[in-house]
């Protein structure tokens, strides 16, 4: 599965019809027939990203919180 953020193919799949982006790091998947992408804060808690016309800088910073 394509990651609809950065377009990168290093995506795992966590979950039935749940991806993470290691290169972005953030998670996507299909809710009620649409694509939904997601970030993880600090707290793990799940943070809507508006794909794909999120700006790279904001989800690298996730990347550079040390999940990735
Ligand atoms: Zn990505």
């Amino acid at each position: 599965m394509k990651c609809p953020v950065c377009g990168d193919r290093l995506t795992g799949r966590i979950a039935q019809d749940q991806y993470f982006c290691r290169e972005c790091c953030v998670e996507f998947g299909w809710r009620d027939g649409a694509l939904a992408v997601w970030a993880l804060d600090a707290d793990g808690e799940p943070v809507p990203v508006a794909a794909p016309s999120a700006p790279r800088e904001e989800v690298r910073r996730c990347a550079a919180s040390g999940r990735a």
